[in-house]
């Protein structure tokens, strides 16, 4: 009989999770798997604020996908998916095609611009390692243009992000240790940097339990971030951006470096492959299925899963992402073997911590509220684990984070 070939595309955090789960759970007798990704290595997306900042190296958050996976089970494909044939069974890439009995679409997401002008063309974002890389290098040819100028033009110290969320907020907490280093390292008057947080939502961090906000925007305005809330990016252009509050008159504030941390969609292959879907996202089945097409799943930031306690979408985490990419790898094993009795996803919040750098944060983790270097702390194990459950210890040794205190 013909083995199933089970296709999974995207080596993020769902998909490589799904990978090193189904490879442990199906024998190679039993179906073949496929993982396509578009670049050979893997990046943690949930330490691009460092990278983006400069406070990390890129190549810290980033390692070779064939190191994690069994290359006796899986054949990993360096590619980039350009459509679903959903109705055919096949995915079209950009050097070829595949065909597939099961798919785990976990291809990540993308930002989200509201519609707002400007956005895509001058705004920098922190969504992989090209983007970080970028960002970081032009934050430095800024502070190292400064000096060169005969007229000084104090706009390349203004830094602007959009958006007072998860990504957001660890990227100044980043930056704003980073600051103090490229002023020393490019003789700038430290009082001549500006760092701004624009943030259209009546609060920092919606959603997060108040007294942790209070500590994070206390703490971060201590190191010199000055926060615009109930504020809203009307345009960005080459120069800066426009911002208005409420029905107020729009007004310009000049900056060369505009970041926007504001808003995830799926990635824009949901749509373009035809699948229903809200923001790029598709409402999956309680099994991660899509509705009406029982042999693909969706995992990752490009699903919608509603917590039904609040009647609300989870918002995109890489904890989510992986958890569902062990339910998916547990369902698929049992499809293989001809079960049809899957388990239904369920989220098990464990808890969330925000970095405010180096060596602070704010948190729940098991229903208890940290901060500080504990909370800190609790960050570094949160990072260390996700290594370890997809690359157990070998993978651990070689990226984890071990300054803990
Ligand atoms: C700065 C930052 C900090 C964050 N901090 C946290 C945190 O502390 N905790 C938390 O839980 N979450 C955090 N998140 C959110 C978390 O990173 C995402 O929810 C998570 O990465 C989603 O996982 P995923 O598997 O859906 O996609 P990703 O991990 O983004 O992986 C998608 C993969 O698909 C590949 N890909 C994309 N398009 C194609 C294509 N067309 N062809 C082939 N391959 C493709 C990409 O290269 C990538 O390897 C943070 C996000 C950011 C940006």
């Amino acid at each position: 009989m013909k083995k199933p070939k089970i296709v999974i595309l995207g080596a993020g955090y769902g998909g490589l999770m799904t990978t090193v789960r189904l490879q442990k759970q199906v024998g190679v007798n039993e179906a073949d798997i496929v993982l396509i990704n578009k670049n050979d290595y893997h990046y943690e997306t949930t330490w691009l604020h460092e990278a983006s900042a400069g406070t990390l190296h890129h190549d810290r958050v980033r390692y070779d996908i064939r190191a994690v996976i069994d290359r006796s089970k899986v054949d990993f494909v360096q590619d980039t998916v350009v459509e679903i044939k959903k109705d055919e069974k096949k995915v079209i890439l950009e050097n070829g095609e595949v065909e597939y009995d099961y798919l785990v679409i976990s291809l990540g997401g993308e930002p989200e611009t509201f519609g707002i002008q400007g956005l895509k063309e001058y705004a920098f974002g922190i969504t992989n390692v090209n983007s970080s890389r970028q960002l970081r290098e032009h934050i430095e040819y800024q502070f190292a243009t400064y000096n060169m100028e005969a007229e000084k033009n104090d706009n390349r110290l203004t830094i602007v992000v959009g958006g007072a969320g998860f990504t957001g907020i660890e990227f100044l907490g980043e930056l704003t240790n980073r600051i103090p280093e490229l002023c020393r390292e490019y003789d700038i008057d430290p009082h001549k940097v500006k760092i701004l947080c624009v943030e259209a939502a009546p609060t920092v961090l919606p959603g997060f339990d108040p007294e942790l906000v209070k500590y994070a925007v206390s703490q971060l305005e201590r190191k010199g971030v000055e926060f615009l809330i109930g504020t809203a990016i009307k345009e960005c252009t080459p120069e800066g951006i426009f911002v208005a509050k409420g029905d107020a008159e729009p007004y310009e504030i000049k900056a060369e470096t505009v970041v926007w941390a504001a808003g995830v969609r799926g990635n824009a292959i949901i749509e373009k492959s035809g699948f229903e879907a809200m923001r790029g996202r598709v409402k999956v089945t309680p099994e991660l299925r899509v509705p009406g097409y029982e042999d693909v799943f969706v995992i990752g930031d490009s699903s919608l899963v509603i917590n039904e306690e609040i009647n609300r979408p989870y918002p995109p985490t890489a904890q989510i992402s992986m958890q569902q990419g062990e339910n998916v790898a547990a369902n698929i094993a049992r499809l293989v073997r001809n079960k049809q009795d899957l388990v239904p996803f369920e989220f098990d919040n464990k808890g969330t911590v925000c970095s405010l750098g180096e060596d602070d944060a704010i948190g729940v983790v098991f229903g208890k509220k940290l901060t500080g270097a504990k909370a800190s702390f609790m960050k570094k194990v949160i990072d260390n684990r996700s290594l370890f459950m997809i690359g157990g210890i070998g993978l651990l040794l070689k990226k984890g984070k071990f300054n803990v205190f």
